[in-house]
């Protein structure tokens, strides 16, 4: 008997088909696994890129970067994608990749629980499932963060966040507060500078930002691109080798650090207004936050009918927004761009692993997962951008589809029978984190700021390595004595297809 024939068939279920679930879902297929099924509790795939539409949305990643490697796009308008642009790619990815027969849309999972080497899923329809591999692709950046200041619920006009925009709301011509000043505000207030009537920008913390222009491709690099995909295979690779360099600068010291700091600083250097250029210097190292690239911001706050407020909100009213000066600054629309409760990740789901542990208890001090896609207690599970996932400017498609491989080699395993469940232990989990507190000093993070990328002990929840490192880690063969491996049957068991 050849070792394929004895191979067995799993079933797996991924939650999320957003552009991680995507990716793992392709990455099954094309590895010949079918029995797959993807949950999407909304009615399209494409995840955080279907939620956010507000004006002035682009990927802050280079588009010929950010894209899959099994699916180029040789039709990027710019080289920083608009939204739309990313959101349509991803549907065609469904289309063109047959994924649609294996989303279950409008299907939310609330919770799942392992037990006799299966998970169960359970919908909010009251569906269930079992399966022998559970993967959560839910996204980082998914729960919208609401800021909790007296009277929101008073405003007479609309109140917006940046990742629920209303496109029936009017804006052009009207007054408009932008609460928040991170890559979302900084990206709307450049989208509606020129179309508002006066647009005010509530600023608690001030961001370095370094100048990109987004120019167009032309139609020649396009005939270009169609006519040799070398040339986009090509394309990827040098900007992944650029931005491998560069992103170098957010995990040690070197002249990559030096290079965007400068940037930045010489970008704030062209403010002409000293009280603007002041009230615009943040008092943190460039890129302890997440770095912010925008070619117009600085000139978007110069117009005239653009002001950045920097008193702090003091609450709003049915008018407006009245500040701690006792100032109303009275507005039409206010637009949320508060971010995120970037420390969610699968929850609100119940899952519960081992012994009934749940994923609260398992991450009451934080959200831990071993090498970012796998936790103690809770066998065959792992996640896409779960914690201490490569981030930071990098793109974020490159990263799920090294997590997707990695994935599919435990499954490859799985299949070929040298286990029935697979997670990884406390021990290795312990060390891999003592590995990471002792790189993080080295890293920007750890300069003296807060983020969304700190944790609730203050220290990133980032991979203070390159992302090229990381590459590395999850693709080489893993040392399995960092791993609990359980066998319940015989490699001739029931399940094995012959
Ligand atoms: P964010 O970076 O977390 O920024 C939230 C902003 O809201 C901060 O300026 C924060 O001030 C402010 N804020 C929160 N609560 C407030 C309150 N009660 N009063 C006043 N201000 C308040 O969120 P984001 O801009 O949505 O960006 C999140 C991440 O999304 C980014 O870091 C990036 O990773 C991703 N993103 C990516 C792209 C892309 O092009 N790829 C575009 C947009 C976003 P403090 O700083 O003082 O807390």
């Amino acid at each position: 008997m050849s070792t394929d024939s004895r191979r067995r068939t799993p079933s797996v279920a991924i939650i999320g088909a957003g552009m991680s679930g995507m990716c793992m879902a392709i990455t099954l297929l094309r590895a010949g696994i079918s029995d797959v099924t993807v949950y999407e509790k909304a009615s399209e795939v494409g995840g955080t890129w279907r939620d956010n539409t507000y004006p002035g949305l682009s990927c802050d990643v280079a588009s010929r970067f950010y894209q899959y490697t099994f699916f180029p796009n040789p039709t990027w308008t710019r080289f920083f994608s608009p939204g739309a642009e990313i959101q349509s790619y991803f549907t065609q990815v469904a289309d063109d990749f047959g994924l649609r027969g294996l989303i279950r849309f409008d299907t939310e999972v609330v919770e799942a629980a392992f037990a006799e080497h299966k998970w169960r899923i359970r919908t909010a329809g009251g569906e269930q499932q079992e399966v022998d591999f559970l993967i959560s692709a839910t996204g980082i950046l998914r729960e919208p963060r609401y800021p909790d200041i007296n009277g929101l619920n008073d405003f007479r006009g609309p109140v917006m966040h940046s990742a629920r925009w209303d496109h029936s709301v009017p804006t052009t011509g009207e007054r408009v507060a932008v609460i928040g000043t991170g890559s979302t505000g900084v990206q709307i207030v450049c989208g509606l500078a020129q179309t508002s009537a006066r647009l005010e920008m509530f600023q608690r913390s001030p961001q370095w930002v370094v100048p990109f222009p987004n120019l167009p491709y032309s139609r020649r690099t396009d005939v270009l691109r169609r006519h040799l995909p070398a040339s986009g295979r090509l394309a990827y690779r040098t900007y992944q080798v650029v931005y491998e360099i560069l992103l170098r600068a957010m995990v040690e010291p070197g002249w990559q650090r030096t290079l965007l700091g400068n940037l930045c600083r010489a970008n704030l250097r062209t403010v002409r207004d000293p009280e603007l250029r002041r009230k615009l210097t943040p008092d943190y190292e460039p890129m302890c936050r997440r770095l912010i690239l925008s070619d117009g911001f600085y000139r978007a706050l110069q117009r005239d009918n653009v002001d950045l407020v920097t008193e702090a909100i003091d609450h709003v009213e049915p008018r407006g927004i009245v500040t701690a000066d006792g100032v109303l600054h009275e507005v039409d629309v206010i637009a949320l761009a508060t971010g995120f409760d970037a420390h969610a990740y699968m929850r609100p789901m119940r899952l519960t692993g081992c012994d009934g542990v749940s994923v609260d208890e398992a991450w009451a001090e934080g959200p831990k997962a071993y090498l970012g896609v796998a936790m103690p207690n809770f066998p065959n599970m792992f996640m896409l951008m779960g914690p201490h996932s490569p981030l930071g400017n990098y793109s974020l498609i490159a990263v799920a589809e090294t997590q997707a491989d990695h994935i599919l080699g435990w499954i490859d395993r799985w299949r070929a029978g040298q286990f029935d469940s697979v997670a990884p232990t406390q021990a290795a989990t312990d060390a891999f984190y003592a590995e990471m507190r002792a790189a993080m000093p080295g890293t920007v993070w750890t300069t003296g700021c807060t983020s969304w990328y700190l944790g609730a002990d203050g220290l990133p929840e980032l991979w203070p390595w390159t992302p090229a490192r990381y590459g590395e880690r999850l693709g080489e063969p893993p040392a399995l004595d960092r791993y609990e491996l359980r066998h319940v049957r015989p490699i001739d068991g029931e399940k094995v297809s012959r």
